[in-house]
């Protein structure tokens, strides 16, 4: 078959069933099918809401144990500017202020394994716990009794107890998957991140299926990756969303260029690579968010949801995107503009999507309590 009898199967409303040959051949569409690429994946979004969640950014510790060749958020423990743990009576204020700009998301995220660091560790005694998980479940707790704000939370690599132990104080929690390509960890991008490992990764998302956690995950295009690794990322997360139904919201972010990182002089990613894979991930998660950061595709957003994304993240009235520093986010207003414009509406959400508010997914504290936030969603 040809990418245009792919396409022309997809028009008919056919059942849509693609391989990986498949798929990274419409990666590489090209000329006027491109064009009907965009319009097959954009017919497939059965909405006119562009959602959003309004959130507060909490850098619990930027200490990692990976070294990502793009990474500008990883500081080490011995830095004097570092946040080697965040106090959690720091972050309750930090929430209780952010409240009143109306969010509703604490979005904790922070180096992976950060307490194999000792400096790390020894705040982590000194404050009677023994590990990050530990301490992340305290703060987490917190938020969900003293604010109005609920916890969503992006670890990293942790086990399934860890989860399980998290699960108990989060409605949904995160983690991208990057990429499934082992040979990106010989690479510039991964070769000093065993975390990145996406065997690892993969493992993650899946005990997260075992144990009904709403789930966001995501690739990073542009790393290094050939179209036929995006279309095994994208395939794994498909498959693990078949078996268990808990992947939210598929995130297809591009690799940016950031100075003074070992990726400075990298290429990015064209924005024709980005409008395929947007396409195309819409076509293979037609039940499931799409979602392209807007800080990092300002001139350029609008385009993505003529391809089928539909959601636009976490946007902070208050907080700079600590893992994207340099590419400040939209305004909501800007949003709402870009959304309007095209003639769709713009649609706060929470950071669990509706469809998992329910008891299979939350504890019974967790369900009222979102229940009650939903409520008051403009
Ligand atoms: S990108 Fe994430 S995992 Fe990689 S070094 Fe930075 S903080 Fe760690």
């Amino acid at each position: 078959m040809t990418i245009l009898s792919y396409i022309e199967d997809i028009e008919k409303n056919e059942p849509i069933k693609l391989n990986q040959k498949e798929i990274t051949e419409l990666l590489n569409t090209q000329k006027q099918n491109v064009l009907r690429l965009m319009k097959v994946a954009s017919d497939r979004k059965y909405t006119d809401n562009i959602t959003y969640s309004k959130n507060m950014f909490i850098p619990l510790t930027e200490v990692c144990r990976n070294s990502c060749g793009y990474c500008t958020f990883k500081k080490e423990s011995n830095d004097p500017d570092v946040i080697l743990l965040k106090d959690k009576d720091e972050i309750i204020e930090e929430l209780k202020i952010s409240q009143k700009y109306g969010c509703k998301e604490a979005l904790i995220t922070f180096g992976e394994q950060a307490d194999e660091d000792e400096l790390v560790l020894k705040v982590l005694n000194e404050k009677g716990f023994e590990n990050m998980t530990d301490y992340l479940h305290d703060v987490c707790e917190e938020i969900v009794d003293k604010t109005n704000l609920l916890p969503h939370s992006n670890c990293g690599v942790i086990s399934y107890n860890e989860l399980k132990k998290l699960k108990e104080v989060n409605i949904s929690m995160g983690m991208m998957i990057e990429s499934s390509s082992h040979r990106l960890m010989e690479t510039i991008a991964h070769k000093n991140s065993p975390g990145k490992n996406p065997k690892l990764r993969l493992e993650v998302i899946s005990n997260a299926g075992r144990l009904n956690i709403p789930y966001t995950t995501g690739i990073l295009i542009g790393i290094g990756e050939n179209k036929d690794e995006i279309a095994r990322s994208l395939l794994d997360i498909k498959n693990l969303h078949s078996k268990y139904g808990h992947i939210q919201e598929v995130i297809i972010q591009n690799f940016k260029s950031k100075p003074r990182t070992p990726m400075e002089f990298h290429d990015e990613p064209t924005l024709l690579d980005m409008i395929r894979t947007v396409s195309v991930a819409k076509l293979l998660f037609d039940d499931v968010s799409i979602q392209v950061p807007p800080n990092l595709n300002y001139h350029t957003n609008q385009i993505f949801l003529l391809c089928g994304a539909d959601d636009w993240g976490g946007i902070s009235p208050l907080t700079k995107d600590h893992v994207n520093p340099y590419d400040k986010w939209p305004q909501i207003s800007e949003l709402e503009k870009f959304s309007i414009e095209l003639g769709f509406k713009l649609k706060e959400r929470l950071a669990i999507y509706d469809k998992y508010i329910n008891e299979e997914y939350l504890n019974q504290k967790l369900l009222s309590k979102t229940e009650l936030l939903k409520k008051q969603l403009k």
